[in-house]
């Protein structure tokens, strides 16, 4: 079986010195933030661009806390997707604002940027636009709105880590930028992990406070905080592969790339090729008869996945945000009809090879079958 994700892989490579890293801090006694949290901090803030990068234990809680940090308050809107993992609409709901949703362009499946004029209203206080599947959102055109409304742009780069254009990396666009660590993600801890990175020190202060109790010195809880810090032994994990993430974008490009070129003309796929806006987080193709070719796929022994077969509008949870099907039509047609491809940085040649020739040959027979039946019911 060809499978999805091999973190073993890449364990294989980072393993060693990572378990140096991991026993020093074992036997510093130091377990939470400290001077691993705080070098990684430095080097991913430096990665990406930004002044500051402030580790937290989650992108749910870099998402929480960018939103807090940026003054949304109960009663407020908050612009978003509704094709996002569900943490990015969980986050405003957490900071007591109101999830207001745009659709996404059917190309890029980020946000719409012709869409969120019609949704600001007077509560309206930021957007939050997501780098779907690893590419940038047109932050050009949301920044622009965002000026010309006084909106502040928060970034969901949860899936971006080091996607750039014209020279500027993810997270660094809006006022502030929230990343995920979560193993599978581009860049993985050892567990759970996140990051905000901003270039305002005033947010940065805030972000900084809030994840640690909203202290302003030890025991003294100026803001109502949290515990989002960041554990030790994440931050020495994260600073290991960080040296790596180049490298191991350019390996999921490259995958992406042989993919686009790989797979017969009619079939649908990402928006290709891929260049340095997209890190290829995920690779989707899509079918009209998504299971069919995902049951053909299991028998070829190719392992697939499905990101995210509802968009967060249609999740039972969240019917009470007031929308319905049809609300969203782009975001919802791409839900039933999305399948990922395995994609990470150490699938071999020979695999790609052969979930190109597994895909090629399900698709024919699916659409054979599909012509078929379309001769007989005429
Ligand atoms: C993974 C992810 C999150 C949440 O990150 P966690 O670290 O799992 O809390 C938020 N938004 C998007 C788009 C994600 O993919």
């Amino acid at each position: 079986m060809i499978p999805f994700l091999d973190l073993k892989r890449q364990y294989d490579e980072v393993g060693t010195e990572i378990e140096a890293e991991v026993v020093a801090v074992l036997r510093s006694c130091g377990y939470v933030l400290g001077q691993p949290v705080a070098a990684f901090e430095a080097d991913f803030a430096d990665y990406c661009g930004a002044d500051q990068a402030i580790a937290v234990n989650s992108g749910t809680s870099a998402l929480h806390l960018a939103l807090l940090a940026a003054g949304i308050e109960p009663g407020d809107e908050v612009i978003t997707v509704p094709t996002t993992f569900v943490a990015t609409v969980a986050a405003i709901l957490y900071a007591g604002a109101r999830p207001v949703l745009v659709d996404v362009d059917p190309v890029t499946l980020t946000m719409d940027p012709a869409k969120i004029e019609a949704a600001i209203t007077p509560r309206t206080r930021a957007i939050l636009p997501v780098h779907f599947h690893g590419r940038l959102a047109d932050m050009a055109a949301i920044c622009a709105i965002g000026d010309a409304h006084g909106l502040t742009v928060i970034e969901d780069a949860a899936q971006a880590h080091g996607a750039t254009r014209d020279g500027q990396r993810a997270g660094t666009f809006g006022a502030l930028g929230c990343f995920s660590f979560y193993p599978g993600k581009n860049l993985g801890a050892a567990g759970e992990g996140g990051a905000v990175t901003t270039s305002d020190p005033a947010l940065a202060a805030r972000v900084r406070q809030l994840r640690d109790w909203g202290q302003s010195e030890r025991y003294v809880h100026a803001l109502k905080g949290f515990n989002y810090r960041m554990e030790a032994i994440q931050g020495a994990v994260l600073g290991v592969k960080l040296k790596r993430l180049e490298a191991w974008n350019a390996a999921r490009r490259a995958v992406a790339n042989a993919y686009h070129t790989g797979l017969a003309a009619g079939i649908e796929r990402a928006a290709g090729p891929f260049g340095a806006d997209h890190v290829c987080h995920v690779y989707a193709i899509e079918s009209d008869d998504r299971e069919a070719l995902r049951s053909a796929l299991t028998e070829a022994g190719v392992a697939t996945n499905i990101h995210y077969p509802y968009p967060v509008h249609l999740q039972p949870a969240y019917a009470d945000l007031g929308y319905g099907p049809g609300d969203f039509p782009v975001a919802e047609r791409y839900a039933t009809r999305t399948l990922s491809l395995p994609i990470f940085p150490e699938l071999q040649s020979h695999e790609i090879a052969r979930v190109i020739a597994a895909v090629n040959a399900a698709v024919a027979e699916i659409d054979g079958r599909a012509g078929n039946r379309r001769e007989y019911a005429s």
